[in-house]
Parts: C-alpha cells; structure tokens; sequence
C-alpha cells in the first residue's frame, strides 16, 4: 500500500484519455458520477488524431441496416470468446454512436463504404468537442501522470493509484472505481506502451498474447523493389496448411518490402496469429478474382489466338499494370526471351503465367509490427470480465474499456466504434451499481 493523498481522491479514476476513455468520462458524469481521468500525454486522444489518415473514421454504418443490426455488427469483432461484444454493441451500437456525437455538437457523415467521419473530416474536430465536453463537465484530467501500479484493498479507498509525474514526481491518487481504457501496444509514440496489461496482470488477470493487426504484411520475393506501388483490384488469401483461413477482396498494393491496401489489412489478423504460432503463412493474390481458373484460361487463349503476332510482355499491357509484366516473365521463366511471341508460348509457361494470375503465392514473414499496426489483436482475457458491464470479474470495481481487452475489430471504423460501446457500457454499468439496480 501507497501512502494517500486524500485531496487527489474521485469515485471514479479512467486510467487513459484515448477514446474509450473520453466516452466513459463523457458518460459517467452526465450519469452524475464523480470522475476524473489520468493521462501519461500532455492532451487527450494522441492516437484519435491519427486516425482515419486524420480525418477519423468514427464509425461504419454498413451493418446499421437489417433488424438485428447489433449481431450484424459484432461480426466485425474477433475475440477468443466470439459472442463477448455482442451485449455491448447492443447498448450502444452505431446509431447511438452518430446520436452521441450529433448531441455533442459533431454531426457524421458518412463517406464512403459506409464509413463514418464527423462532418469536418478532421479528426482534431473529435478531440476538441471531447475537450470541450470535458470542460463543461468539470472533468479533471491529470496529465502528464503515468499509472505506474494500482493496488487494491478491502476498506476505503478500495483502490490506490500509484502514478509517475512529470513535476512532483511519484504521487498517489486513491479511488472507489478504476477504469482501465490504456489501449493496447499500436502506435506506441501515442503513449500505449502496454503498460495497461501491466497493471491488469499485477490484479490477477492473464494476458492473451497480443500481436499486431490491421497492419502492412512483410513478404519473402526477390522482386518486391521491382513491383513496389503497383495497386490493383484482387483477391488476397491467407492459407495455412494448404487451408484457406481468410480471403479479402479489394485494392491490394506491392511495397518494397511486401504487401499492403485494405485488403491485406484486413488479413493481417490472421497471419500475425499464425505467424506467432510458428506456422508457414502463404499470401495468396488472385488478380482476376471475377473469373474462375476456366474462365482465366479461355480469357486468355483467346486473347493469345488474337494477338499471336505480339511479343508475351505487350500482350499482357493493358490487361496487366505495366509493373508487373516483366516481374510476372521472369516467374514464367521467359525474362530472357523478350521477342517470344504469343503463338509460340510453350503449354507449360502458359500453365504457369495462368497460375500467376489467380494463384500468386508468397511467403509472409512478418507484418510490419505494432508501430505501423491500427490495432491490436489479443489483450485481457475476455473471460475474467463479466459479459455486458465489462466489470473484472477478479477485481469487483475494476471496468476494462477500448483496446486493452481481447477484442479487435476489421477495418473501417469498427475499432474507435469498440471504445465509444465499451467506455458507454462500462460507465452506464457503474451508474446501475451505484443506483443499487445491478
Ligand atoms: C494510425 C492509426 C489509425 C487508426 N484509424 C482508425 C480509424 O480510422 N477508425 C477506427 O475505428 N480505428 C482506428 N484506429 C484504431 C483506434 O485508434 C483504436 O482502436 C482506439 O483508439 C482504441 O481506443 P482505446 O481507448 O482503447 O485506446 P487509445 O485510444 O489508444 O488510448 C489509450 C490512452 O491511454 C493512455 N495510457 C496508456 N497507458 C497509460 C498509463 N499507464 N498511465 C496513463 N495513461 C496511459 C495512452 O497515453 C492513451 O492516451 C487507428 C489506429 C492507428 C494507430
């Protein structure tokens, strides 16, 4: 136990001023809750600012359609226990979201895809109607204070917050409640360092290993300086064991040291898990995802017999981003031969150059780490937090919030969506218990 500042003491403390931070103070004072915030940055929402390329991609409207718009969310989700966001969602899925922030004076708009960003399409815009929220509010953030360790205990103050200051040094702050909303290890210049697992772990709880998603995947190709910022249209495959575990459709784009582009993002998920456990992951690219390998073929021959006069490379311009042609030769083995024509390609390079189209495989080796990473895949049990409250189940007045739990969401909006439900539910939650409701 720390010695106690009692003047530093709120009912409520929300370690993190990220976004599911900023939505439980929000919430929890407008529910006449004593709260206050620490915050290891000097503002709020560092990572919110980075967001969307700037612009915040807030939410996504996409699923906010059919009856049971909250199950069609939750299926953006990925977690070990698959129904734990659904409850949650349920409370506060997307309409409530673009409500919430309509009442704080920020309407969304929705772009593209069914993304939502607020109306300014930039994403200081959030941050500073959250500031401004929090100011009306009477609020408190701490900043510049780094929660170093939490302790807990039996009589009042039930919890003893031991934090790391820029000018006083090491001081403590005591609390009723805790709000863990520290986020996970993504962009850690955005002050998550992970020390929120820390601190979880130090409560009893277990940490399911985190490894990087939405992000860039790292290939294994002699060729990728070659092929670096070709973008097309295609299908991306992430194959394990020869089985297909994940196939995204969308803009995929060559870099210098592997693949990126919404599709490729979305696959990471998958390919970091494995990657982890030590298997061969594969990246499969389809380039002619609207045809099936029959269709390829004829599409071609046909193109062949056409133009059999032509060399191999001209044949494949405009059909084929130019980039890629002699990249897709040298595979074919007939980089050398640069007046092969078409009438005389040999039926085992065609067999090879139709492969290529829908099945270009390479070795994945790595993504490009939690810097570059959107979000982070794993986190806190979901099993220790009771299903809808998020209240630890080990720790009765501990609430997780955001990122630092086991649940990921796709790209597109989904994971700033996860900290706006979780912050809401965590903080209507505590307004249940202290009304002697829950
Ligand atoms: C480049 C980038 C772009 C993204 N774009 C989008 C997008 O457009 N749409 C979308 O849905 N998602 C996007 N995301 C993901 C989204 O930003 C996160 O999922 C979301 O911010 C998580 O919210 P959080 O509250 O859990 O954590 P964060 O927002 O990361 O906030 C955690 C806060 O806790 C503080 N903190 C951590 N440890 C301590 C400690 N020990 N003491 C005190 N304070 C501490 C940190 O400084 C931080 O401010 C993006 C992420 C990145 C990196």
């Amino acid at each position: 136990m720390y010695e106690s500042n009692t003047s530093k003491h709120h009912k409520l403390f929300i370690i993190g001023a990220g976004a599911s931070g900023l939505m439980a103070a929000v919430t929890a004072r407008d529910l006449g809750i004593d709260t206050a915030i620490i915050e290891s940055n000097d503002r709020v929402g560092k990572k919110v600012l980075t967001t969307g390329n700037g612009r915040c991609n807030i939410t996504n409207e996409s699923t906010a359609t059919g009856t049971d718009e909250a199950v069609a969310l939750s299926r953006k989700y990925h977690s070990n226990q698959t129904e734990f966001p659904l409850p949650v969602l349920q409370q506060f899925g997307v309409r409530q979201t673009a409500d919430f922030f309509n009442t704080l004076g920020l309407p969304l708009i929705a772009v593209e895809n069914g993304r939502m960003y607020p109306m300014s399409l930039q994403a200081a815009s959030v941050l500073d109607i959250f500031r401004i929220a929090l100011e009306d509010r009477n609020v408190p953030i701490y900043f510049k204070t780094k929660v170093l360790d939490v302790t807990v205990s039996r009589e009042h103050p039930r919890f003893t917050i031991l934090c790391q200051t820029e000018t006083e040094g090491q001081i403590v702050y005591t609390s009723d409640y805790i709000f863990l909303c520290t986020g996970g290890l993504t962009a850690p210049k955005t002050g998550t360092d992970g020390s929120g697992y820390t601190l979880a772990r130090r409560l009893g709880h277990t940490l399911i290993d985190p490894v990087p998603g939405i992000v860039q995947l790292k290939l294994e190709y002699p060729y990728l300086k070659e092929l670096s910022g070709v973008k097309f249209e295609g299908l991306g495959h992430i194959i394990v064991n020869g089985e297909v575990i994940r196939s995204e459709y969308g803009e995929i784009l060559f870099t210098d040291y592997g693949a990126s582009g919404p599709p490729i993002l979305q696959l990471s998920r998958k390919a970091a898990y494995q990657l982890a456990r030590g298997e061969t992951v594969t990246l499969s690219l389809d380039m002619m995802p609207d045809r099936t390998e029959v269709e390829v073929v004829d599409f071609l021959d046909t193109h062949w017999g056409t133009f059999g006069h032509r060399t191999v490379a001209a044949s494949l311009i405009g059909i084929l981003n130019k980039k890629l042609i002699p990249v897709l030769l040298k595979e074919a083995g007939i980089d050398q031969e640069p007046n092969l024509l078409c009438q005389d390609l040999s039926w085992k390079t065609k067999k090879i150059l139709y492969r290529l189209m829908k099945r270009w495989e390479f070795i994945v080796t790595d993504t490009n780490g939690f810097t570059n990473a959107q979000t982070t895949a794993g986190g806190i049990d979901t099993k220790e937090l009771k299903e809808g409250t998020l209240e630890s189940k080990l720790v009765p007045g501990l609430y997780l919030a955001g990122e630092v739990m086991d649940v990921d969401g796709d790209c597109g909006g989904y994971n700033l969506q996860w900290a706006w439900s979780s912050g809401y539910s965590a903080a209507m939650a505590l307004a249940d218990h202290l009304a002697g409701t829950t």
